[in-house]
């Protein structure tokens, strides 16, 4: 978004109490500015929540986890009680027509069960229609050789970057285009099923073209958002996002939106023209109380994200009643084929913008602390509600603090259908895990635009190990150390220069982090500061070893556990020490869940099966006196095997200890085990190829030495005509004598094959 600097924001109003440490950084003022709540210790906030007609993608995702981490530092670190809404929108321009569209698909598909001319004259009719509306430069005659030839040529490429939606329609197309040209193969009463998918995205615009407008019950409208609602939800428990405070459902608030427009119309800041309602953009700054577009006052009459904000089943054009190109609808008049509502003005529904007004207002009231969403939402959504909000409440300042999430690029790119980089949230989930996703997002300060790339991938890997090898090994020797009390051992406590150092350097870590926090909540800087500590903590071990004050690193981890939890990494419930076990990537279990109710018989068998396993193989080593090395394979078997299937690892340590047992991540064991296979299996296939390419070698020079040295001159005769004793040439064909260099020459050809005949000779001797 270019930004005028010669344009500027309004004036923001610092609001009334106590400044508190925390700085956040404001779309109203572009600056971080102290957070002062309304009321001391509490704290409004209203989410603009989903749209719900499709499934929720990474950019979901990345808003709404980034903007949980920020509820959570509000709730758990700074100790505020969080009042937070979230709405769901379920009438919607986008979901009348998917709704209208998949409705009269599958009844299409219902009446037409079978192959009919009927369904190739409609997929033909549709094919043009489509054409003709979306790629005019498009041959428009489905299932001709004319579409398929174009189809060749075209440079989808380089047509994409002047039209983002090119590649879409193009497929649509040229889907549809095979399935009419090979439509003459599927015989008259074949079924139809797979040639209507194929031809669905074109035939969706013809039937709702002509049937659309029949379309009245309300069920259809509610079935759709209700099924995506859900699905919603699940991929935000998935990600471990809090569910709200208060959910507000659009289709739930339709006659408090009536009456907050009537109020608004009644204040002069609204009128109605053909059925709908508008707000008065210049009558809303008339006298001077109120601004218009205080977030974006640059993005005032930028008509391509005014008519996206006004929905694509709104008027748009100058017969529309509109007084300015600045207003914006309130209440849509509803034509036939839209789900519709009674109100003062005729059957309508709600417009976009004043439905989060009207339930932020019914839920929060007159005034709130934070409002928060998407960056995309800022003009004119956002713009949108204060004014609506400011002329009914007729207050200066509905909003105090504007939080917007950056946009989420893939490798550097927009994510689109039509680059193909788009996510789900399920599909992301299934090569990502919870936390892995979470700790990408909280890696990037939450206002930021987000790269989900490789790069930042594995800088999620490190960090997650770093955390998870810190928690297992401090956690096993915690369990070490209660087994020795409970032995009768007296501990040692340890104080000495080492200690001091790292309880300072937790100490130092502690104030880092508050400050980190305190600067607009910047969890990048925070996990930075984690991390540290947690190297500090390791060269603590490292140096200490069989002197280790179990409690000082203790006290590290339970820091770093707790802080995490803050962010929304769940700690373990059998333990104050570390996150939970990952359980959401392939291939894991739900042991961690199972445990607390499984029986001791359930618990303990798998490891009892490995002590036995172990005792009957060193016994029956033990019988037939084999050697000593065949006892410690047994035993490194346990380590590097058995107990790695549990997710159990052992640490050898020096001999005056014993080695250290760390419950640790199985999945994460068993990757690591796997990638140290493929390692060993590559160099031990690099070695074969290496002893193939010497044995080839030795092969060749077997062959070659065969050869006497004495006879490998003598019998090119074209080329020379006398020998010397051991057979080297003197004269050349013609009969004169060869000259000095030439027969240096053929002496060094001589001594190398005489080494390669003695070779020979003496591996023949050897065979
Ligand atoms: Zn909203």
């Amino acid at each position: 978004m270019a930004i005028d600097a010669k344009v500027k924001q309004p004036e923001w109003q610092v609001p009334v109490g106590p400044p508190t440490e925390l700085k956040l950084l404001n779309t109203l003022t572009k600056t971080k500015t102290t957070f002062i709540p309304i009321t001391p210790r509490k704290v409004t906030w209203y989410c603009c929540g989903p749209t719900v007609y499709d499934a929720g993608h990474m950019g979901h995702a990345r808003n709404y986890v980034a903007t949980d981490i920020s509820r959570r530092i509000l709730r758990d670190y700074f100790g505020y009680d969080v009042f937070f809404v979230q709405n769901v929108t379920d009438i919607d321009d986008k979901i009348i027509i998917r709704a209208r569209q998949e409705y009269l698909f599958s009844r299409y598909a219902k009446q037409h069960p079978v192959m009919s001319v009927d369904i190739r004259s409609k997929i033909a009719a549709a094919f043009e229609m489509y054409a003709v509306k979306n790629l005019p430069q498009a041959p428009s005659v489905g299932g001709s050789a004319e579409f398929a030839e174009w189809a060749k040529m075209v440079n989808v490429a380089e047509e994409a970057k002047m039209n983002p939606k090119f590649t879409m329609h193009f497929t649509a197309l040229k889907t549809a285009n095979a399935v009419l040209a090979g439509g003459a193969e599927a015989a008259d009463g074949a079924s139809s099923t797979e040639l209507l998918a194929a031809a669905k995205d074109v035939l969706i615009l013809l039937l709702d073209k002509e049937e659309g407008a029949s379309v009245r019950d309300p069920e259809i409208f509610r079935d759709l958002p209700a099924y995506w609602e859900n699905h919603f939800n699940e991929d935000m428990r998935a990600l471990n996002v809090l569910p709200p405070t208060v959910t507000t459902r659009v289709s739930e608030y339709v006659p408090q939106i009536v009456k907050f427009v009537e109020k608004m119309a009644a204040n002069g800041y609204a009128y109605e023209a053909q059925g709908s309602v508008y707000f008065d953009t210049a009558s809303f700054e008339a006298g001077g109380k109120h601004v218009y577009a205080k977030l974006q006052p640059w993005s005032r009459g930028k008509a391509d994200l005014i008519d996206e904000g006004e929905g694509s089943l709104s008027v748009k054009t100058a017969a529309d009643g509109k007084k300015s190109p600045f207003d914006f609808a309130l209440w849509k008049a509803s034509k036939p084929g839209e789900p519709a509502w009674d109100s003062p003005w005729g059957e309508g529904r709600p417009g976009w913008h004043i439905e989060c007004s009207v339930m932020a207002s019914e839920v929060v009231g007159s005034q709130m602390d934070i409002h928060s969403g998407g960056i995309d939402l800022a003009f004119p959504h956002h713009d949108n509600e204060l004014a609506q909000s400011e002329a009914y409440h007729e207050c200066k300042q509905w909003v105090n603090y504007f939080l917007h999430t950056g946009h989420l690029h893939i490798e550097g790119l927009k994510m689109s259908k039509s680059l193909k980089n788009f996510i789900t949230i399920r599909e992301a989930l299934e090569k990502y895990s919870a936390r892995q996703l979470r700790l990408a997002f909280a890696l990037t300060q939450w206002n930021n635009a987000l790269d989900f790339k490789d790069g930042l991938l594995s800088e999620v890997r490190t960090v997650e190990s770093t955390f998870s090898n810190f928690f297992a090994v401090v956690r096993a020797l915690v369990a070490d150390e209660a087994t020795a009390v409970a032995d009768g051992k007296h501990i040692p406590q340890r104080y000495g220069s080492r200690e001091r150092q790292l309880y300072a350097s937790l100490t130092q870590a502690q104030t880092e982090f508050h400050a980190a926090l305190c600067d607009n909540l910047a969890t990048p800087q925070a996990l930075q500061i984690l991390v540290g500590v947690v190297a500090k903590a390791n060269v603590y071990l490292a140096a200490a070893r069989a002197e280790t004050s179990v409690q000082a690193v203790a006290e590290v981890a339970r820091w770093v556990t707790r802080m995490l939890r803050v962010f929304g990494f769940d700690s373990r419930e059998d333990s104050v020490i570390g996150w939970t076990d990952d359980t959401s990537p392939p291939g894991a279990t739900a042991a961690a869940d199972g445990a607390s109710t499984a029986s001791v018989e359930q618990i303990a068998m798998p490891f009892l099966k490995v002590l036995s396993t172990f005792r009957d193989d060193v016994r029956k080593k033990a019988i037939a006196k084999a050697p000593y090395s065949e006892i410690l394979s047994s035993s490194d078997r346990v380590r590097d095997e058995y107990l790695l299937d549990l997710g159990v690892a052992l640490d050898d340590r020096d001999d005056t200890q014993s080695a250290l047992i760390k419950f640790v991540d199985k999945a994460e064991l068993q990757r690591a085990k796997a990638e140290k296979d493929a390692k060993e299996k590559e160099k031990a296939e690099r070695k074969a190829r290496a002893k193939e390419e010497e044995e080839r070698k030795l092969r060749e020079r077997m062959n070659k030495g065969k050869v006497d040295p004495k006879t490998m001159f003598t019998s090119q005769t074209s080329m020379f005509s006398q020998f010397d004793e051991d057979g080297l040439p003197t004269h050349d064909a013609e009969g004169a004598e060869l000259p000095k260099s030439r027969k240096k020459k053929l002496i060094k050809e001589y001594e190398l094959q005489k080494k390669l005949h003695t070779e020979y000779l003496q591996r023949q001797e050897a065979n």
